[in-house]
């Protein structure tokens, strides 16, 4: 079969390499590289996580995932807790950011970025996948790993209606504050502090310092603002946010002075509610839908996603 994958998060990745070991398998990305929510963003010299900033590991497919990852120092661990607090479970991260793991699973597969895919249509030979700029790629079966909403747009073409239960899944935004700095931040060891997402009277919900995590050869920090803040603050132009979000994070940037300091919006940071099955495979229809959604709202969540999808297209075989 030849397949689509739509999407080169953890999600889509672990599915196409699943899948490229017996068939044609092709990932399409709108980013200009791979990761979705593993993001890395170079600023100058730093290097900074701006998405996902560690992963842990439950189940035994991540876990083999991650003990070869580590055996080749593509991810290594970061902590074992914050605030002083250890509870015996690893964290990990990307050795050169989140974006490695990435990357490391992109190897030796198609993978096509700023290939933003506009609608599928479906006939007797088939699916068309049809990006942005009018190109069309013939697929035998397709995997859609975009957030749910992004995934349902892309469907308003066919004739797969996904059940209504699932297109209901709304997804909680986070904004982010990326700062380098001049010199060492105030975030205490291990380079992380994490508090309530939900706090509805904090600004913050997790601030790291990329220096002490191992990934950025200079000061850098990353201050994810809490759900209630983001949802608040919005529609707020950049600008302000920038200035706002610095203010507020005076206490972890200390003494520093902030070289240069960006904002970066996620929309779909957060699925408010998992889908009870790992993925959703169109009924009679060579079309699954996976991501962090189906199998829980964290890296390994979607990688265990993306293998269940994998699983969900040979059938069709
Ligand atoms: C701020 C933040 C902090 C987080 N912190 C953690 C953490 O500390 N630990 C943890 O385990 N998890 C964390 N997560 C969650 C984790 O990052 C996600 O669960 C996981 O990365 C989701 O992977 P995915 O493949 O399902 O989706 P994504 O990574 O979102 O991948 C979907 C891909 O689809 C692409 N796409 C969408 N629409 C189209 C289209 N029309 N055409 C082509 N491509 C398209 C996107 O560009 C994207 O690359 C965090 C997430 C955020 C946003």
């Amino acid at each position: 079969m030849r397949v689509v994958v739509v999407g080169a998060g953890l999600a889509g990745l672990a599915a196409a390499r699943e899948l490229a070991t017996e068939h044609e398998v092709l990932v399409l990305d709108k980013g200009r590289s791979v990761g979705g929510r593993l993001a890395t963003r170079r600023i100058g010299a730093a290097r900074l996580d701006h998405g996902a900033q560690f992963f842990t590991v439950r189940g035994d497919a991540f876990r083999a995932q991650t003990d070869d990852w580590l055996a080749r120092d593509v991810a290594r661990v970061w902590c074992h807790g914050f605030h002083g607090r250890t509870d015996g479970y690893p964290r990990y991260v990307g050795t050169e950011g989140m974006n490695s793991l990435a990357k490391d699973l992109a190897r030796g597969l198609d993978v096509r970025c700023s290939a933003l895919v506009f609608t599928l249509r479906r006939d007797a030979g088939g699916w068309s996948v049809i990006t942005d700029d009018a190109h069309i790629e013939r697929a035998d079966a397709v995997v859609l790993t975009c957030p749910i909403p992004q995934s349902w747009a892309l469907l308003m073409e066919s004739d797969v209606a996904p059940p209504d239960a699932l297109l209901a899944h709304e997804y909680e935004r986070t904004i982010a504050l990326l700062a380098v700095l001049d010199r060492p931040s105030a975030v205490p060891e291990p380079g992380g502090v994490q508090f309530d997402a939900h706090d509805e009277s904090a600004a913050f919900a997790f601030v790291a310092d990329h220096r002490m995590r191992g990934v950025s050869p200079i000061p850098a920090i990353t201050c994810n603002a809490t759900v209630p803040w983001s949802a608040a603050n919005w529609e707020r132009p950049t600008d302000d946010l920038r200035v706002e979000m610095l203010a507020r994070a005076a206490a972890w940037i200390g003494d520093a002075q902030v070289l240069e300091a960006q904002v970066k919006k996620w929309r779909f940071a957060t699925p408010t509610a998992i889908w009870p099955e790992p993925c959703w495979t169109a009924p009679d229809v060579p079309l699954v839908l996976a991501g962090d959604a189906f199998a829980g709202p964290k890296v390994e969540g979607a990688f265990n996603s993306g293998l269940a999808a994998a699983a969900a297209i040979r059938s069709f075989a």
